[in-house]
């Protein structure tokens, strides 16, 4: 079941004493705008909603939002303070007894535990339900732009890290998360989908042979594209310029959505992309040509080992400002 506190939106939204409210949803919920709108509506409020993409707290719709006098963002934590925009994280239950087939897959007794925004009201549950399995689960906090406890994305895996712990086990969809955990601390990772009670460890040998091959490919481009978001919540300028300036082939390509029918007509041989590091590994299939993250354009370049491989993170210095 997919929760939204509405109340407590309204109350926020009367409390700030604004108006114009914009709404913005990522695609997975917006089949819950229209009645969302409606809800604030009948409360006095005039309500603009983003048809815009979103895909995380990082891509805030700032043109709604100059438009309104507050931008409600729903489904995600802040990946950064921003005193403009209401937050709004959604919580999806699932019955945590389903965990018990994921204990047969766990080789330790010592576990850290990770998940999704949508999920981490549910940490505590699930510690106490892996403890009746004699499992003892760690959850730690990531800080920085997971600020939950227990909470990932696919640009930081401090929360993962942050455990100590040589097995992690992942609660949440898809493999990009996982994969992730897997090459950002180098524990054995197990991956749990709550929907559908499948668990799976996570094995990133295929992902690797398929990245060195796009690498390999990049070391022969003549002709290089760095792209640069120009999503402030994605924007690392200076990560760019800095890569840029190891190759005269290299070229810095400022847009909003990475987009290959935007890139095609530039010609490039490869692509460098330092907006959200998932694109690399989500969108590659939409490319035709590599598309690889800084730290694999710094092995094309020679300038990193292939024994140093790390997967992208917005961390530290490397993390956008906004
Ligand atoms: S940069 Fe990508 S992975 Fe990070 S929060 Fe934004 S959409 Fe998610």
């Amino acid at each position: 079941m997919i929760l939204i506190d509405t109340e407590d939106l309204i109350q926020q939204l009367h409390k700030r004493g604004v108006h114009r409210v914009a709404v913005q949803l990522p695609a997975g919920l917006r089949r819950q705008a229209f009645d969302l709108v409606q809800t604030i509506r009948a409360e006095g409020f005039e309500v603009l909603l983003s048809g815009d993409p979103c895909y995380g707290a990082c891509d805030l719709d700032t043109d709604a939002a100059a438009l309104a006098d507050v931008l409600v963002h729903i489904g995600h934590a802040p990946v950064s303070e921003n005193p403009s925009v209401l937050f709004v994280p959604v919580s999806w239950d699932f019955d945590v007894q389903a965990l018990a087939s994921v204990v047969p897959l766990l080789r330790t007794k010592r576990i850290g535990v990770v998940t999704t925004v949508q999920h981490v009201h549910l940490l505590d549950e699930i510690v106490t339900c892996l403890g009746t399995f004699g499992i003892e689960a760690v959850v730690a906090h990531g800080g920085g732009r997971a600020p939950l406890r227990g909470q990932i994305l696919g640009c930081c895996f401090d929360a993962a890290r942050n455990t100590g712990a040589t097995e992690i086990l992942f609660i949440g969809t898809g493999l990009f998360h996982p994969l992730g955990i897997r090459l950002a601390t180098g524990a054995r990772t197990v991956a749990f989908d709550p929907f559908t009670a499948h668990a799976e460890e996570v094995d990133t040998e295929r992902l690797l042979r398929r990245r060195a091959v796009f690498i390999e490919k990049a070391r022969q481009a003549d002709r290089v594209g760095i792209i640069v978001s120009a999503k402030s919540g994605q924007q690392r300028l200076a990560r760019a310029r800095r890569l840029a300036a190891r190759s005269e082939r290299a070229v810095l390509i400022l847009m909003t959505e990475v987009s290959p029918d935007e890139l095609l007509n530039f010609g490039m041989d490869c692509y460098v992309n330092t907006a959200c590091p998932r694109l690399a590994f989500d969108d590659q299939d939409r490319f035709p040509v590599p598309l690889i993250t800084p730290q694999e354009y710094e092995i094309a370049l020679g300038i990193r080992g292939w024994e140093d491989y790390r997967i992208d993170e917005f961390c530290g210095d490397e993390a956008p400002a906004a």
